[in-house]
């Protein structure tokens, strides 16, 4: 009889240690590391990792239970994939169980076999009136049914249908009004078969030739050695799609497997058709809208070597694909592809740490890239492939920036700071038949209700941030725990009658203009008209097919749409975000609107730019209107180092935010956890580590939370890494510290 082995089981569970397990001889066969285990955890059967093989007898005295399953016939993860999580795991600090649950899709954790797409039958609640009527017949017929309208205007956001336990469980309208719609004849309800992934059967024909500019770089790009990273910088309309499928075409077709990453909000039918153009049913479309089951079949697909090519965002950049050749992360500087919860990884560097150990070539795109990547740039690190120029010699759209402070404005907006020059810009397009596209990033109506008498401003309780007024459907919401209450007609605190909106939300914006310009057909895309799986690709086939003058919204429209017909857009309120208390504000700024701005004139009509601001000389937007990210650059990185405070890129940075229901013991562990690091720093790391605070979050209530943070900066990410290994060391209970290296945001 030969003896007992045992294997180390990592489960997907914050601890740092692994479990240990006999492996039954039935089994030995399958077990080996990074294959997929059932094992009995106190009286469940849970999945795990197998990390190790032939570990030390463990300890006399401590019973060690035998593994019960291993049901794939090959390793869920394979050796590359491990060594992806183990890094992770360091970089981070996290637990390696929260770095191998980010790998491997939420079905492959269950027990179960994940069930398949439910075929069920849904009702839809339809429009049937055109929508084209006057402001005042609006008014008359839903002058005592606030509600009714409240679900008109909703569904007519949504593009006319919607989903009835959509608009009745998740925007909580009232299902009275929904059947008070149908008996007045404005709208019907339909059943249909469940919408199938839209993504499914698209295709586009074959790609146009490349330009000479393209050409340059994809023959760059092939011709680089394999580890050397590249950066498509490429200006908007550049191309840039078309630069990663050819080079794409071109590992595919020497054998190799490849990932596209593109932010989650830009993986638009428009995209996904064009992959599918030049590689046929070798794409799995990995979105967020799959089933369970659906998830695991495009993961099966990818591992057996039936598709090749991996589309989709930040997590598939762990998607299974063989024999990997290349990663493009498209629109690298998107702060989308940090993941939120451990262990908080960059998409993007992620993908840089599996090229290398796979031997795949990255490639990172942007008209706007960080200026992490412009610095390793800089320093040779990545090699630059420019495409300077819009694809057909088309001009970028020349930008004029409206000093809100001294322009004149229109006098029917009333407190809407409204532009003549923007107003016009925006009648004429609309007077030639094309299309329009508005940015506000600010959702809701109002951005706050203040009393004029004493000047209370309502927050949110659990949150120290002001509730947003919503009218459809009427509330004041907290954008950040959802916590809503009717809207304040009266004062709280002095019982003043009558209260002011203040500041301008889509919802206003979306009402304003529809008076102001009324014959414009108007679509909404924000999180409010998008919560429904879907919405944003029907609002943007609407808009691909002319239905829609005019898109106005807030970030989501800023990214990746390429809609010819558009000639004028307009930044109404370029300031939203400048002032932020982040390091990033202006960066954020700057890329916002240089993409926003790279919406115009894509087409043969060209385009203009209105971007209101009342910080016309602040350099992120003078550099955003000049389309100029070295000109951002040179002014941003000064900013960012001595004298002033040190930030990214010149150091790292890791962010220890300390959140618990009592703002003491917040305090005093905020203090505790700085006082570790500054013993740290000066005892270990020599000098290496600089540690600020604590202090209070700016965002300092949060979900019924205090929230402190402490900041550690270093020049040698050893140090960091060291730091962030230490901590996760240390036993921890109740997760009321957060590590957070390489933060996107400091709020
Ligand atoms: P970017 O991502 O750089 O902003 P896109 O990849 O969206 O640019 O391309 C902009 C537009 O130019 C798209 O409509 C695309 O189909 C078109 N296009 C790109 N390359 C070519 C080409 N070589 N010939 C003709 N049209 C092209
Ligand atoms: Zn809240």
């Amino acid at each position: 009889m030969t003896a007992p082995r045992y294997a180390a089981v990592v489960l997907p569970v914050p601890v740092t240690r692994s479990y240990i397990y006999e492996v039954p001889d039935s089994l030995a066969e399958r077990v080996v590391p990074g294959a997929r285990v059932v094992v009995p955890l106190q009286r469940r059967s849970v999945v795990g990792i197998v990390t190790e093989l032939d570990v030390e007898h463990p300890p006399q005295g401590v019973t060690i239970k035998a593994l019960s399953a291993a049901p794939d016939a090959e390793p869920a993860i394979s050796p590359a994939l491990l060594d992806l999580a183990r890094w992770m795991s360091d970089y981070y600090g996290a637990p390696l169980g929260l770095a191998l649950r980010a790998i491997l899709p939420g079905p492959l954790w269950s027990v179960a076999r994940p069930a398949g797409p439910a075929p069920a039958a849904e009702r839809l609640l339809v429009l049937t009136g055109n929508g084209l009527e006057s402001l005042i017949e609006r008014e008359r017929r839903f002058k005592r049914a606030p509600k009714r309208r409240a679900v008109y205007e909703t569904v007519e956001a949504l593009g006319g249908s919607a989903p009835v336990s959509h608009l009745v469980r998740q925007l909580k309208l009232s299902s009275s009004a929904l059947d008070g719609l149908v008996k007045q004849g404005l709208a019907r309800i339909e059943r249909v078969p469940e919408v199938r992934d839209p993504f499914a059967r698209l295709s586009s024909p074959p790609p146009p030739t490349l330009t000479d500019d393209q050409r340059r770089v994809v023959d760059g790009i092939l011709a680089s050695e394999l580890h050397q990273a590249a950066l498509v910088h490429g200006v908007t309309g550049s191309g840039k799609t078309l630069v990663y499928l050819a080079v794409l075409r071109s590992v595919v077709a020497s054998g190799h497997g490849a990932i596209l990453l593109v932010p989650e909000i830009a993986l638009t039918p428009q995209t996904v058709a064009r992959v599918r153009g030049v590689f046929g049913n070798q794409v799995a479309v990995l979105h967020s809208g799959l089933s369970d089951g659906e998830r695991a079949d495009a993961w099966r697909a990818l591992q057996r070597g039936e598709r090749l090519v991996a589309v989709g965002p930040r997590s598939a950049v762990f998607a299974p694909v063989q024999r990997l050749g290349a990663i493009v992360v498209d629109e690298e500087h998107e702060p989308s592809y940090k993941q939120g919860s451990a262990p908080r990884y960059h998409a993007r560097d992620a993908a840089a740490v599996r090229a290398r150990l796979e031997g795949a070539r990255l490639i990172l795109g942007s008209a706007t890239p960080s200026l992490e990547t412009l610095d390793l740039a800089a320093q040779g690190k990545i090699a630059t492939f420019a495409l300077p120029a819009r694809v057909g010699a088309r001009p970028l759209p020349p930008v004029e920036i409206v000093d809100l402070r001294s322009t004149p404005r229109v006098a029917e907006a009333g407190a809407i700071a409204w532009s003549e020059a923007l107003d016009s810009g925006i009648a004429g397009a609309l007077e030639r038949g094309e299309q329009v596209i508005l940015l506000l990033n600010r959702r809701g109506f109002a951005t706050f209700v203040q009393c004029p008498a004493c000047g209370n401003v309502p927050n949110c309780p659990n949150c120290a941030i002001a509730l947003t007024v919503h009218q459809t459907p009427p509330a004041m919401r907290c954008h950040y725990c959802g916590y809503e209450k009717p809207i304040s007609e009266i004062c709280e605190v002095c019982g003043h009658a009558t209260q002011r909106l203040r500041g301008l939300g889509t919802q206003q914006l979306e009402h304003f203009i529809g008076m102001r310009y009324p014959k414009a057909r108007i679509a909404r895309m924000d999180l409010d008209t998008t919560s429904s799986k879907w919405a944003h690709h029907h609002i943007l086939e609407r808009v691909a097919r002319g239905e829609v003058d005019i898109l106005l919204g807030t970030q989501m429209i800023a990214k990746g749409l390429d809609f010819p017909n558009v000639t004028v857009v307009g930044v109404v309120d370029a300031d939203t975000g400048l002032h932020f208390p982040d390091f990033r504000a202006g960066e954020r700024t700057f890329q916002l609107v240089a993409q926003v701005a790279g919406r115009a004139g894509r087409g043969p009509r060209g385009g203009r730019v209105f971007v209101q601001t009342r910080a016309p000389d602040h350099h992120a937007i003078r550099a955003a209107a000049a389309h100029s990210v070295s000109q951002f650059a040179a002014a941003e990185l000064p900013l960012r180092s001595p004298p002033n405070p040190a930030y990214p890129p010149h150091i790292g940075l890791v962010r220890f935010v300390i959140s618990t229901a009592d703002h003491a013991r917040t305090a005093d562990l905020a203090e505790k956890v700085a006082a570790w690091l500054r013993r740290a720093a000066t005892e270990r790391l020599e000098g290496m580590l600089t540690v600020l605070g604590p202090a209070p979050c700016p965002l300092m209530r949060l979900k019924g939370k205090w929230r402190w943070h402490v900041l550690a900066k270093s020049t040698e990410p050893r140090a960091l890494g060291r730091v962030v290994r230490a901590w996760r060391a240390r036993a921890h209970r109740g997760g009321a510290v957060i590590v957070d290296r390489d933060p996107q945001s400091l709020l």
